[in-house]
């Protein structure tokens, strides 16, 4: 929550910040004054003393009520300006978990640095972040503009709750500018809500032509997801030059490669557009309860911020070789993926230059499949199957949903994530059921390429599906699986 960006970029690099940052003070991280030690203070704890309770006590009644009363009065330049602890409870925060520990303000700062934003909110979820984004200051009768695809329980919120509430989300083609133009004329957004890349199919968006478009068209913000990049992989404010109309909103699902290895852990992350939404945001937030849970904020600053860098950096690596090996294989139709055409191109104008991300989505071809196994039209989409079935039963690719995790995970969307999207809309959206969305991780890269050669080979030797077959007579199925 701090505002950081200002005082930091020259000062420190993006890696150095994500492995000294969680140990830092807030008043350090500022780049303000080295922490200090005060008088009659010898030793602390390495992480703030106390700070995970959900309630401060007051000494007195009147200083309690003084606590609550500056809630309004917040000004959080003050207390930079004049170097405080920012951990006594007056002002917005730290008087009780939902308002925010220091934990939350630490997170928050280390994600608004690498972000290059003025500060920003941790939410409880991903999802929440998206609903925090696109709620703060929609005006009544709201209209959103919204790119396609996109992760699929946000897309179903849009689909079948917003309409309750009177507001309105088109969805418009925005990888095509001249397109989306025409969708932004018609349907007269006050927000544009998009992914770059996209969950699952990976497809890219011109983040700066749609800049463009939004300040042509006095929209008022775009909220960017920027969950499958990482800010390691792609500022949106740099590739808009700084954001000079103050339209750039990010969000993050921090479940994913924020938080690394620790399953179990859900947040997300609302960038501010500028400083002077703190308190109205904040003010939102607290009545709304959108908060991250305190433990699971000092776990990510423990475990998931340290390893970031050296995580994204290494698997983005990976994948690059992970999807050359793809696009050469026989078996293989499609791979979308950042570091190759067509994507690559804009890649390397958008992103930072630290790789094109660990996540990659392919198509298996079912032509090729039948040529090489036989079968028709009615089993090709069974046995295109069998590829997650070999997965799940033989491999160390897990078969399981999420990405930026320490292992390679695989999922298949049009029967996992985007299970409850409209067949027709899937198809239309570039999802197939012979799609795959691989999140590679940090194993060996030729380990992972032998264990996908070895699979694909086991998915063209039919023999092979009687012993796929009867394992999974072994396993049985779950109650009301037919
Ligand atoms: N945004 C994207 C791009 C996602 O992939 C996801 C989840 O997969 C979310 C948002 C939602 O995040 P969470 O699961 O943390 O609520």
């Amino acid at each position: 929550m701090f505002k950081i960006v200002s005082y930091l970029p020259e000062k420190y690099s993006d890696k150095t910040i994500c492995v000294i940052g969680p140990g830092f003070s807030g008043a350090s991280i500022l780049g303000t004054e080295k922490t200090r030690w005060k008088s009659g203070e010898f030793a602390r704890p390495p992480k703030a003393r106390g700070d995970n309770t959900s309630t401060y006590q007051y000494p007195t009644l009147e200083i309690g009520g003084y606590a609550f009363g500056s809630i309004p009065g917040f000004n959080p330049d003050q207390i930079i300006a004049r170097g405080d602890s920012v951990s006594y409870p007056f002002g917005a925060t730290h008087l009780y978990a939902r308002l925010g520990l220091p934990q939350h303000d630490k997170l928050s700062s280390i994600i608004s640095y690498l972000e290059r934003v003025p500060g920003g909110l941790l939410t409880p979820s991903g999802v929440s972040a998206s609903h925090l984004a696109v709620l703060f200051n929609l005006p009544k009768n709201g209209v959103i503009l919204r790119s396609n695809p996109i992760y699929d329980c946000t897309r179903s919120a849009f689909e079948t709750i917003y309409p309750n509430w009177n507001i309105q989300v088109h969805k418009a083609d925005f990888t095509d500018l001249v397109k989306l133009e025409e969708a932004i004329i018609k349907t007269k957004p006050h927000k544009l809500y998009l992914e770059t890349p996209a969950n699952p199919t990976m497809a890219m968006i011109d983040l700066k032509g749609v800049y463009e478009l939004a300040v042509k068209y006095n929209i008022d913000e775009i909220i960017a997801d920027n969950t499958f990049a990482s800010p390691i992989i792609q500022k949106p404010i740099e590739i808009v030059d700084g954001d000079p109309y103050k339209k750039i909103r990010i969000m993050h699902s921090g479940t994913k490669h924020f938080t690394g290895g620790m399953d179990g852990v859900c947040w997300g992350y609302v960038s501010l557009k500028d400083w002077k939404e703190f308190l109205p945001m904040f003010l939102f937030q607290k009545d709304m309860g959108f908060n991250m849970s305190g433990l699971d904020a000092e776990a990510v600053l423990q475990h998931g911020i340290p390893t970031l860098h050296l995580r994204v950096k290494d698997q983005s690596a990976n994948a690059l070789k992970v999807a050359q090996f793809l696009s050469t294989h026989p078996l293989i139709k499609k791979v979308n993926y950042p570091g190759l055409p067509p994507f690559k191109e804009m890649a390397d104008k958008q992103f930072t230059g630290n790789g094109y991300g660990s996540t990659i989505y392919f198509e298996i071809d079912p032509e090729k499949l039948k040529a090489e196994i036989g079968g028709n039209d009615q089993t090709i989409i069974k046995d295109g199957e069998r590829f997650g079935d070999i997965l799940g039963l033989q491999s160390f690719i897990c078969l399981a949903v999420s990405l930026g995790k320490m292992n390679t995970l695989i999922e298949n969307s049009w029967f996992m994530v985007h299970r409850f999207m409209n067949e027709e809309e899937k198809i239309k959206s570039g999802i197939s059921p012979f799609g795959w969305r691989l999140s590679v991780g940090s194993e060996d890269v030729n380990d992972t390429i032998k264990e996908l050669t070895t699979i694909f080979d086991l998915l063209k030797n039919r023999n092979f599906q009687a012993k796929i077959d009867d394992m999974k007579h072994m396993i049985g199925k779950p109650k009301g699986l037919n």
